[in-house]
């Protein structure tokens, strides 16, 4: 049986130039952190995320200042924006008009439904979609009175918000079922893949910290992705949103849906490591985020068991006592003082990369 089932047809939808469904690849997206209306502030971490590679980002519109921010930071970022609105349809309509490239808002919490045709109305005409999010512990009251917080009662207000927008002719959504627990998310969106062609935006909700967070997410994100089920993913951790991103590329990565820059891998050190393998592997990691190259290193704490341990990293280095190596495919290529390691092991990389690019180039 394959890791990765056949990915559930979904219908395609564009935010911005980001398409989401059907063969488009599973994006990774993220959420400001910033006051909205900050709008420097919300810029630098947008631009921070870009480079980590964040596809789409989300930012709050708790008030009108928020949604006229979107007009000012919209030139200064390359990716699509979101708008997070609640409750407040004037909110939708601002953003929208603000340049918005998607709202996420649920008709069934605006109401009256002059108002939910009002945001359609706009949608349409500026051609963005609307993310329904789902979230159990804000489902409408009725829902909640019959069926609880429960996966049941998520996938029945999705439903019930899907079949608000589609009776307006309105067919640009997608959708999250979010929970703070993995086996209620999975449950929901388990359920919900039968019922509608809808692209998910997949995630667990206020996850925890770094440790809970990430695997938390790990596993609820990569059960799905593993199960063919989620068009872009987010990460949330109560962290710098940039954690989100990588974490997101590595959920990825470890299925082999996608992936980004290069892999590092490390041993997780032993008796017979003589080297400060924690700094020397957090150097190289921080390092490796700057590149962009898919190539594989190893970070090996001795000379005897890291490069035939390693052999299938495209290079990599291994500790000794005073001395290290630099090993590729796990062939020793040359001895170096170990205080020069990981520069070596750097500039190397940059070389290969280099040719690589070249030698493709030449191709083309
Ligand atoms: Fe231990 Fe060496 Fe293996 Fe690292 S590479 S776990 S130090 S034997």
């Amino acid at each position: 049986m394959p890791l990765v089932q056949t990915r559930r047809l979904t219908r395609q939808i564009s935010i911005g130039n980001v398409k989401i469904g059907s063969k488009a690849p599973i994006s990774v997206q993220s959420m400001t952190n910033t006051k909205t209306q900050d709008v420097d502030g919300t810029v630098c971490q947008i631009l921070a995320l870009e480079k980590a590679g964040c596809e789409i980002i989300r930012v709050a519109v708790p008030d009108i200042q928020a949604a006229q921010a979107i007009e000012k930071i919209k030139p200064q970022i390359k990716i699509p924006i979101i708008a997070d609105i609640h409750f407040d349809y004037r909110l939708a309509l601002a953003s929208a008009k603000a340049g918005a490239d998607a709202l996420r808002i649920n008709p069934g919490n605006i109401g009256d439904p002059e108002k939910i045709k009002a945001v359609v109305d706009c949608a349409k005409d500026h051609k963005i979609p609307i993310r329904i999010g789902v979230n159990a512990g804000s489902l409408e009251k009725q829902i909640e009175q019959r069926l609880g917080t429960t996966a049941e009662g998520m996938v029945e207000s999705a439903l019930r918000n899907i079949r608000i927008l589609e009776d307006l002719n309105f067919q640009d959504i997608k959708v999250s079922l979010k929970a703070s627990d993995v086996s209620r998310t999975v449950k929901a969106y388990r359920l919900l893949s039968s019922k509608t062609n809808v692209p998910f935006h997949v995630g667990v909700t206020e996850a925890g910290g770094l440790f809970a967070g990430i695997t938390k997410s790990a596993i609820g994100i990569g059960m799905l992705l593993a199960e063919g089920l989620g068009d872009t993913i987010r990460v949330s951790l109560t962290r710098d949103p940039v954690e989100e991103i990588r974490t997101g590329f590595e959920i990825l990565r470890a299925l082999g849906i996608r992936s980004r820059g290069p892999e590092l891998i490390s041993c997780p050190t032993c008796g017979r490591c003589n080297i400060d393998l924690f700094k020397i592997a957090g150097q190289v990691e921080k390092a490796l985020l700057e590149r962009s190259s898919k190539i594989k290193v190893a970070i090996m704490g001795c000379v005897v068991n890291g490069p035939g341990e390693a052999k299938e990293a495209d290079i990599g280095i291994a500790g000794g006592d005073g001395k290290g190596i630099l090993f590729k495919k796990g062939k020793v290529i040359r001895k170096i003082d170990q205080d020069q390691l990981v520069d070596q092991l750097l500039s190397e990389i940059d070389n290969m990369t280099k040719k690589s690019e070249e030698l493709n180039g030449q191709k083309e």
